[in-house]
């Protein structure tokens, strides 16, 4: 892991888990460091609170996925 880069350059989150379209998880590339974005668009680090909202989100956001799919099918 390198992580004297990202204390120099700073992290290089990359997207680890699409959660909606305004929520996602990232992490960093050289240090597994794990962020992710709260309801109000500020990258937070991801907590395992955080990580069980955005289950929840994702479950959420899956059913009115799921909801809009069968509405356009009619
Ligand atoms: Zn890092």
């Amino acid at each position: 892991m390198n992580t004297i880069q990202c204390s120099v350059f700073g992290h290089a989150f990359k997207v680890s888990k699409d959660i909606t379209a305004h929520v996602k998880e990232y992490q960093c590339k050289h240090c597994k460091k794990q962020m992710t974005t709260n309801a109000n668009g500020n990258l937070i680090p991801l907590t395992p609170k955080f990580k069980k909202i955005n289950s929840v989100l994702k479950s959420v956001h899956y059913k009115k996925e799921k909801r809009k799919e069968l509405i356009l099918d009619r």
